[in-house]
């Protein structure tokens, strides 16, 4: 039995990521970190129904001598490096953490890769943010141009994973995937704000919404697809870098519509824009070649942007349902 170690595992994507390999098999461990109130809070993998079957262990991005015996005693091989400060705005309140768990604890994981699994397959969670919007559609060879402090630090554990590939052959790949969403996504990104916002709408529980910039353009996917490319990365021989899109951009404005219209709302009555929700720089435009993911991976997404937001949208209206 294959054994794969998730860092960031009580996140979004690793949940779906302990589901599909628990699907096909796998032995999965789970770093995570307690907390006061919650213990370890694994609400995404309940949601799932996996919690009983991902073995969690203690450890924080940010210490290395955790990390180090984690996978010496996990024996991994695969790992998928998910753990991140991921959220782009507060980032810029928080730019020092954000540095030391987004940027140096992925230095600190390839440290312990190196010492204790020489040999397992790697994979960083490496994002679009490093684009910074410039180019019309972006690629592998699209210049980085990071906008923000979560940007920035996502450059330095890209870079960082290229380097040790190079310099001591370890099997790391880094993929570079685009925004993608689904009910598990964190409450303070824009869609799952906004199917959370028409949800409490619906029932009366709330009459309006801010947001911030609405024009920006994204190219949104499933978490559900997009942790299938992480699996199929490190299944090549070779290990290589990917962008993973669907190669469709939307203005939040419109993933907008499509929500408050799912909910038989319109969204001119309920949105007020909130000039303190713009952030101090901004990725105006982000949409993805997929083009090599296709290619060599024969990877495709499976849910488009509407699909998925009826499905945040229904999660979120039966969530906050008046009992
Ligand atoms: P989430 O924010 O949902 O999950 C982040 C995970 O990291 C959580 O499990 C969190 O644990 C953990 N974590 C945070 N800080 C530490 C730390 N110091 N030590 C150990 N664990 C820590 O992110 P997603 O699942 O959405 O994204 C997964 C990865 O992919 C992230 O690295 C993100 O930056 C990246 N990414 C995501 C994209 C997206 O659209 N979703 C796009 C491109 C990249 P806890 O539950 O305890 O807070
Ligand atoms: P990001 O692409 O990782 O920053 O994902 P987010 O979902 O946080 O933001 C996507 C885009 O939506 C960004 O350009 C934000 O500026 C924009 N946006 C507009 N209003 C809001 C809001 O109220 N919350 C968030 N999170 N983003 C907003």
């Amino acid at each position: 039995m294959p054994k794969a170690l998730i860092t960031g595992v009580t996140g979004q994507d690793g949940a779906y990521l302990s589901q599909l390999l628990l699907s096909k098999g796998y032995e999965v461990f789970g770093l995570a970190r307690r907390s006061s109130h919650l213990g370890v809070d694994d609400h995404r993998l309940r949601w799932l129904g996996v919690a009983d079957r991902v073995t969690l262990v203690d450890g924080d991005m940010l210490d290395l001598s955790a990390l180090l015996r984690v996978v010496a005693r996990t024996e991994p091989d695969e790992i998928y490096n998910l753990a991140a400060q991921s959220f782009v705005a507060t980032s810029w309140d928080q730019p020092i953490l954000t540095s030391q768990v987004t940027g140096l604890g992925v230095v600190n994981i390839l440290e312990a890769v190196r010492a204790a699994a020489p040999n397992a397959r790697f994979y960083q969670a490496s994002s679009s943010e490093m684009f910074g919007g410039r180019n019309a559609v972006q690629n592998e060879e699209t210049p980085f141009q990071p906008r923000s402090p979560y940007a920035v630090a996502k450059l330095m554990g890209h870079w960082a994973t290229i380097n040790y590939r190079e310099s001591f052959g370890l099997h790391a790949s880094s993929g570079i995937l685009f925004n993608h969403e689904s009910p598990l996504r964190g409450i303070e990104f824009v869609t799952r704000k906004v199917t959370d916002g028409v949800a409490r709408i619906r029932h009366g529980l709330a009459s309006e919404l801010r947001l911030g910039n609405i024009d920006v353009k994204r190219d949104w996917g499933h978490a559900r697809d997009y942790v299938r490319a992480m699996w199929m990365m490190l299944q090549q021989g070779a290990p290589d870098d990917f962008v993973v899109a669907t190669g469709r951009t939307t203005t939040v404005r419109e993933m907008c519509e499509i929500a408050f219209a799912h909910a038989n709302l319109a969204m001119d009555e309920h949105v007020v824009i909130d000039p303190a929700l713009y952030r101090p720089a901004e990725v105006v435009l982000l949409r993805g070649d997929p083009s090599k993911v296709q290619r060599v991976l024969g990877w495709a997404p499976e849910a488009a942007l509407e699909d998925i937001i009826r499905e945040m949208v229904e999660a979120d209206l039966e969530r906050l349902r008046p009992t």
